[in-house]
């Protein structure tokens, strides 16, 4: 069966954008599943000769700082638990926070391949020494992507598909 990629990331980081720009039309949405995860998003990607499922692990509202780190831990269980690689997506413009530094440790020790993929990088000559920052997480080399401006995404999927 197809690959399994899911994306985790704090509130806010463009996680639904960049799914968004991956999934062109072909989303299906599925039912909360009370008490384990909110709803979970699938898309079938397909990049070169490779097709994937991607998984969108479901929103996290803002809310208290404690809350979203365990909702963070959550999202990165479920992930560790069902994907072939997890994006971990963090946000050049707010940078590295606190919650960031959990969910990559998590993530580091589940020995899942996970991508280090650093949105909003909408300029990337402005944006790349704060990409550089996000080599402190441990995770290798940090993507530079703009979800929005669909930037950076096609070296992202090469990224991925090596993966598998
Ligand atoms: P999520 O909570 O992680 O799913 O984040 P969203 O996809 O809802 O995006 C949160 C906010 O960031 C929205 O206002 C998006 O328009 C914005 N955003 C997402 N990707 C980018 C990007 O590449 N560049 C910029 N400048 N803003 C972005
Ligand atoms: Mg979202």
């Amino acid at each position: 069966s197809k690959p399994v990629v899911a994306v985790v990331g704090r509130p806010n980081v463009g996680k639904s954008t960049l799914f968004n720009a991956l999934a062109g039309s072909r989303i299906s949405i599925v039912e909360d599943t009370p008490g384990v995860t909110r709803d979970r998003i699938y898309a079938e990607v397909s990049w070169l000769d490779y097709q994937f499922t991607l998984i969108d692990t479901g929103g996290i509202e803002p809310e208290s700082d404690d809350i979203i780190i365990s909702r963070m831990r959550e999202q990165a269980e479920t992930a560790i638990m069902t994907a072939d690689v997890i994006l971990f997506l963090v946000d050049v413009r707010q940078g590295l926070v606190d919650a960031d530094f959990k969910v990559a440790d998590m993530l580091r020790r589940s020995h899942r391949p996970v991508l280090l993929v650093v949105n909003k990088v909408d300029n990337f000559e402005k944006y790349m020494p704060d990409v550089y920052e996000f080599y402190n997480l441990g995770l290798g080399d940090p993507i530079p992507v703009s979800a929005q401006g669909k930037l950076g995404i096609g070296d992202m999927l090469d990224h991925v598909i090596e993966q598998f």
